[in-house]
């Protein structure tokens, strides 16, 4: 059908990506994969406290997409708490907000999503040499390259 892919706008991506209820042995636990995108909606209304337009337009989508993003975050965040599951967060459809860049010689700087959607960055600001590279944050080396990074799965707009 050709859907247009919507990459959700995500500024921040958690430092822990995984959680397990104390005492469990891996091999028993049953687990739950909280999204990037999920676990950001969470950050932005449960954390931050912002309304939902304000997230939805942080986020880049609909604001019934942001309801149904949230929805699925404490559902499965409330799964994992009462049921002792643990929560892995990965996958989903995201951008960074800003995504970080360091180029052969070291220097580095970040880049506004705005500007990696209509002119992503060819050369280093200080040296001007084009070997660059996007630097992902921990944990998070898989995908692609350049704009649109796919970890699979994920909700579709
Ligand atoms: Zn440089």
């Amino acid at each position: 059908m050709g859907r247009r892919q919507l990459w959700r706008k995500v500024s921040s991506i958690p430092l822990v990506t995984y959680f397990k209820p104390a005492g469990s042995r891996m091999a028993e636990l049953e687990e739950v994969c909280l999204l990037v995108e999920e676990a950001e909606a969470i950050r932005l209304k449960d954390l931050e406290k912002l309304e939902q337009e304000t997230c939805a337009q942080k986020m880049n989508i609909s604001r019934s997409t942001f309801s149904r993003l949230l929805g699925s975050a404490r559902q499965k965040m409330a799964d994992a708490l009462l049921n002792g599951k643990a929560i892995r967060i990965e996958g989903g459809n995201f951008e960074m907000a800003v995504r970080r860049f360091r180029c052969l010689k070291g220097h580095e700087w970040e880049v506004p999503f705005e500007t990696m959607i209509s002119a992503p960055p060819e050369n280093c600001p200080e040296c001007d040499t084009p070997s660059i590279m996007p630097l992902f944050p921990p944990g998070l080396h898989r995908g692609g390259h350049g704009r649109g990074r796919h970890f699979g799965g994920g909700l579709s707009e």
